[in-house]
């Protein structure tokens, strides 16, 4: 088939270079949106990423240039209009889980790099200052943590807990039976959220779960807790948070995904002015970690990622079951 990748990065090129079974492919550096949807004349099937953005009026323009196909090389599908894709009969793939230790392990270096400050020691250290005020922690051991939506992702990472010995506490609208015999207490969002010394988030952006931490929610947290967000930006309502912050409400925070990161994430804006005033001032907090949505960035996930999406490519092509099509 004729594939355009989009959003392309040069590990990307590399993985989906190694794993091709045998595709004709054209990658774009530029994202998908309604300006470069003209950039997919001629192909057969669009390759996409976390922050290219299919609406209705982007299908639109894929459907008159002939696209049959949508592949999303990720989990989340929060950015494609599943149901106006389906109308036109263009299934949407996506790559369901891929090393969800890759993401619960990345939640985990941002709770212990806030914790024990060791980007600050590093940092203090190349410096020849040998000092240790201000980089007191505390031990996770005993700590309660919060799992928000325990599928793939939210699981490893409760195994991941259980290694230090926190104590876990979860809510999923699915509570997982082999959590709850393992010793993991399923409650509802609101005593999930208030129990914690730490709250990680692992269930995916939908209408419901849209800034599911907001105003209200936050005053139930415990003061000073620590809250991870490795799931997706929109999760979190980011003015309130900076709100939480100001107040110490909130103790810690640590993303790995930002609600307007589209503009921003995966670009070197090291010599140009930040164009976002909120991530300017999140920055600014000492206790304040953010890294650019690279919690699946390991050889083991590009590995599955570019093997499962070729893998669905491949049944649509030979007319097969499509396993891994959203449902709208
Ligand atoms: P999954 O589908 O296996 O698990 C999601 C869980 O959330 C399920 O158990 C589901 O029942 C639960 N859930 C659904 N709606 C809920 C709600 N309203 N409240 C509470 N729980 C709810 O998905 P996963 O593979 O574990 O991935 C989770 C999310 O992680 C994805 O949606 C994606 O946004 C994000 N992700 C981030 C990265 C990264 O690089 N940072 C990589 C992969 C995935």
């Amino acid at each position: 088939m004729k594939i355009a990748i989009f959003s392309t990065h040069q590990y990307d090129q590399d993985y989906f270079n190694e794993f091709n079974t045998g595709h004709e492919i054209t990658y774009y550096i530029l994202p998908l949106n309604e300006q470069t949807a003209v950039l997919a004349v001629g192909f057969n099937a669009i390759c996409i990423f976390v922050n290219d953005v299919v609406s209705e009026s982007v299908l639109a323009i894929l459907n008159a240039n002939g696209v049959k196909l949508i592949v999303l090389r990720c989990a989340g599908f929060n950015n494609v209009n599943v149901k106006a894709a389906n109308e036109l009969g263009i299934p949407v793939l996506r790559v369901p889980a891929y090393s969800p230790e890759a993401v619960a392990e990345h939640a985990m270096a941002l709770i212990l790099t806030l914790n024990r400050k060791t980007h600050k020691a590093y940092n203090r250290v190349r410096e020849g200052n040998f000092s240790l005020e201000k980089l007191m922690g505390f031990n996770l051991h005993n700590r309660k943590v919060a799992v928000i939506g325990t599928g793939n992702i939210g699981k490893a990472f409760c195994n991941i807990l259980k290694g230090f010995g926190c104590k876990i506490s979860a809510y999923d609208i699915y509570p997982d039976t082999e959590l709850v015999a393992q010793g993991v207490s399923y409650g509802t969002l609101e005593q999930t959220l208030a129990d914690a010394d730490i709250i990680s988030l692992h269930c995916p952006l939908m209408d419901n779960t849209h800034h599911l931490i907001n105003k209200q929610t936050l005053k139930l947290l415990k003061k000073g807790a620590m809250l991870i967000n490795t799931s997706r930006g929109g999760l979190i309502n980011t003015v309130d948070v900076i709100e939480a912050l100001k107040d110490c409400q909130l103790g810690y925070l640590g993303l790995d995904v930002y609600e307007q990161e589209g503009k921003l994430f995966f670009h070197d804006y090291s010599e140009d002015v930040i164009p976002d005033e909120l991530i300017t001032r999140l920055i600014s907090f000492p206790n304040v970690l953010i890294t650019s949505h690279q919690g699946f960035f390991t050889k083991e996930a590009m590995e599955q990622i570019a093997t499962i999406t070729f893998g669905n490519i491949d049944a649509f092509a030979r007319g097969e079951e499509l396993v891994n099509r959203v449902s709208s």
